[in-house]
């Protein structure tokens, strides 16, 4: 969980390669860093060295199970990892969103042009309902702004395509939020699903984009049932706060109350489930992929309709490659 110099640290970041391409370098020898046709970045090469992968998926993923995508990820990673100091010729190519890509020394300036001071960074892969307008707002009440920041890198094939996301960030922005309290920005990494580690990973990174609060749910970064629901919550107990940086705000899900008339959660409602409007991720695909809008207690009507859309057009472009 820490680097050599005590650090917080939950997901190392690493240069796995084949053993072929490994052998090819000499230690002390400099490399490229490409990306396609364009170098990123020189590294000169400290140190060659293997390491053990079923250790770094327990470790991390706290399974060896190949059927969890980050442990199926890392077993397909090369055999051998390069280390040594890198020096940045040029960033990579934002290929989605370049508007909405700030940089963490963007977004610290953008915050303080701003006049906030508390800012609380919402990680999102999925689109936003209204437990999640609930929550982001409730937090809005404590800070001076939300920094909106949606996953774009890869993630699980059946959730939404980026795009038709932003859109639907973007509408629910301009019709029930102040403007001048929300930044929208994307994150160009890829999901790992690895719990509890990824929310201190995610924590530490919008800590560097300048925010000064995160807001972890229940089974945050999770995937299956390799995490229990809390973990992602509890793995802050193991730190001080000055360690990691940023403050971790804690929620339960959250979801509407017919009885209250408004959005809860177990923690402030009284009522029980039968009150409560609930669908899950499964139920929202079909009703969406039957052009059917959610119930608007669920989810904003103008989110549904982007959606609805956004469904329709990818699935007319893929029946479109298989007639031709
Ligand atoms: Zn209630």
């Amino acid at each position: 969980m820490r680097l050599e110099n005590g650090l917080v640290w939950s997901i190392p970041i690493t240069l796995a390669v084949d053993k072929e391409m490994a052998a090819s370098i000499e230690e002390g020898t400099e490399i490229a860093l490409c990306q396609d046709d364009n170098m990123l970045a020189i590294m000169e090469v400290a140190e060659k060295f293997r390491f053990d992968k079923t250790r770094e998926a327990q470790e991390v993923y706290r399974t060896t199970e190949d059927a969890h995508p980050g442990v199926a990820w890392l077993y397909e990673q090369g055999d051998i990892l390069l280390g040594g100091p890198v020096w940045l010729l040029d960033w990579p190519e934002p290929r989605e969103f370049p508007e909405l890509r700030h940089t963490p020394a963007e977004s610290r300036r953008m915050f303080v042009r701003n006049g906030w001071r508390r800012v609380v960074a919402f990680q999102t892969r999925n689109h936003i309902h209204r437990a999640h307008e609930y929550i982001q707002k409730s937090a809005m009440e404590i800070t001076d702004g939300l920094f909106l920041h949606p996953l774009v890198g890869e993630t699980k094939s059946d959730d939404i395509p980026a795009d038709v996301r932003i859109e639907s960030y973007q509408v629910i922005l301009r019709d029930y939020y102040p403007a001048e309290r929300v930044v929208l920005g994307v994150v160009p990494a890829a999901m790992r699903y690895a719990g509890p580690r990824e929310a201190v990973f995610y924590a530490i990174c919008r800590k560097n984009y300048g925010c000064s609060h995160f807001i972890v749910g229940r089974d945050h970064a999770g995937v299956g049932k390799y995490y229990g629901t809390y973990d992602a919550q509890l793995i802050f107990d193991e730190f001080e706060p000055e360690e990691i940086g940023i403050q971790p705000l804690l929620y339960e899900h959250a979801c509407y109350c017919r009885k209250c008339g408004g959005p809860v959660s177990a923690k402030t409602c009284p009522h029980g489930k039968e009150d409560w409007i609930h669908l899950s991720g499964t139920q929202v695909r079909e009703m969406l992929q039957k052009g059917e809008p959610l119930p608007e207690e669920f989810t904003r009507p103008e989110v549904s309709r982007v959606l609805i859309e956004g469904l329709r057009k990818y699935q007319d472009q893929s029946q479109d490659k298989e007639s031709s």
